[in-house]
C-alpha cells in the first residue's frame, strides 16, 4: 500500500466529518461484507423520555394524559396515599437511583422529576441496569424477564417511537414500571438503505428486548435482530460471524458496545458516543448521523482502488 494514498483517503475522511484511528484501518474495511448496528444512540437518537408510569397494582398512570383523579382522596377519610402519590414516589426513588448513571434510560427517568431522595450505594448492573440505595431502600431499575417486559413492550410497540419498559423494585418487591421512548434518527433509513446498495448485510444489535429491536428494525429495513444481549453476548456475536468467514463491521456508542468494536474486523463508534466506544474503534464519525459510516465504507473502497 501506498502511504500517501492511505493519507489522502484520511484526509478526504476527515472533511467528510470521520476521524480514522491509523491510515491502515482502511485496509481492515477490504472486503467488509456484514455490518452489526448498535439500535441505542446508533439507529436511535438515544434521548429517550418517559411516556408511562404504572405502579404496582394499579393501571397506568399515563403521564400526561388527562387526570383520571383517585376516588379515595375525595373524601379525606382515606389515609392511603393517592394514585399521584404512590406515581410520585416511584418515580422518586427510581430517578434518585438513575440519577448515577449516564445511560440514556437512566438520564430519561432522571429528568422526569425534580424530587430527589437520599442516594447511597451505587452499582451499574451491566447489560441490565443499576441497583442502589435511596432512603435506606434497594432499588432496582433494569429489564426484568419475570414480569413480561417482552409483552408489555410489545402492547406498546410503535415504530418510529420505539419503547422500553424497565421494571422498578423496591427491597426485591416489584413496584412499578416505568416505559421510555426513544426515536429513530432520521437518517437511519437511508443510510441502511445506502449500506446494503454497497453489498453490505446490516444487523441490529442490541441489549433491549426483542420487541424494541424488531420495531427499529422494521422502521429502518433491517431484517435481521439479535436482541437482548450483554456486552460479552455483543463480542460472541462478532466473533461467531467472523467464524462463519465473514468480515464484520459495527457501529456503536456505548460502554457495553467497547467490547464487540474492537473485535470487529472494523469498529466505527459515533463521535457522540462513550470514550470506551471511541477507543476500542477504527474510526469515529463526527456526527451521530450513520450516513457518515456509509461514507467511511466508501472512502475505504476509493482509497484502495487509488492504491492499486
Ligand atoms: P443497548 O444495547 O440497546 O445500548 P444496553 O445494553 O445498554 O442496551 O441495555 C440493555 C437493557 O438493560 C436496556 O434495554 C434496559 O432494559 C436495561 N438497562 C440498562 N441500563 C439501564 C439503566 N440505567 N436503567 C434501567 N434499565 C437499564
Ligand atoms: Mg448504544
Amino acid at each position: 500500500a501506498t502511504p500517501t494514498a492511505l493519507l489522502v483517503g484520511s484526509l478526504r475522511g476527515s472533511r467528510l466529518g470521520v476521524v480514522i484511528a491509523g491510515a491502515e484501518v482502511l485496509e481492515h474495511a477490504r472486503g467488509v461484507d456484514t455490518i452489526l448496528l448498535d439500535k441505542t444512540g446508533t439507529v436511535t437518537t438515544g434521548q429517550m423520555r418517559v411516556v408511562d408510569v404504572t405502579v404496582a397494582g394499579e393501571s397506568s398512570a399515563g403521564l400526561g394524559a388527562v387526570d383520571r383523579g383517585d376516588p379515595g382522596a375525595s373524601g379525606g377519610a382515606t389515609v392511603h396515599p393517592t394514585h399521584e402519590q404512590r406515581t410520585a414516589d416511584l418515580l422518586r426513588l427510581a430517578a434518585t437511583a438513575e440519577s448515577a448513571s449516564e445511560h440514556p434510560i437512566a438520564r430519561a427517568i432522571a429528568a422526569a422529576t425534580d424530587e430527589r431522595g437520599v442516594l447511597g450505594h451505587f452499582e451499574n448492573l451491566p447489560g441490565h441496569g443499576i441497583r442502589a440505595e435511596v432512603d435506606g431502600h434497594t432499588v432496582e431499575v433494569g429489564r426484568n424477564a419475570t414480569h413480561g417486559g417482552n409483552r408489555l413492550d410489545y402492547e406498546k410497540q410503535s415504530r418510529h417511537d420505539p419503547r422500553t419498559t424497565v421494571t422498578v423494585s423496591v427491597d426485591g418487591t416489584f413496584a412499578g414500571t416505568i416505559v421510555v421512548a426513544d426515536t429513530v434518527k432520521p437518517t437511519s433509513a437511508a443510510a441502511v438503505r445506502a449500506l446494503k446498495d454497497l453489498g453490505l448485510r446490516p444487523i441490529l444489535l442490541t441489549g433491549d428486548h426483542e420487541a424494541s429491536a424488531q420495531a427499529v428494525a422494521a422502521s429502518v429495513g433491517i431484517d435481521a435482530v439479535v436482541a437482548g444481549v450483554r456486552p460479552e453476548g455483543k463480542v460472541a456475536e462478532v466473533t461467531r460471524l467472523q467464524a462463519t468467514g465473514r468480515r464484520v463491521a459495527m457501529v456503536g456508542d456505548g460502554v457495553n458496545d467497547a467490547p464487540a468494536l474492537a473485535q470487529a474486523d472494523l469498529g466505527i463508534a459515533m463521535g457522540t458516543g462513550t470514550d470506551a466506544a471511541i477507543e476500542a474503534s477504527d474510526l469515529t464519525l463526527m456526527r451521530g448521523d450513520l450516513l457518515l459510516a456509509v461514507d467511511a465504507v466508501r472512502l475505504s473502497r476509493r482509497t484502495l482502488r487509488t492504491i492499486k
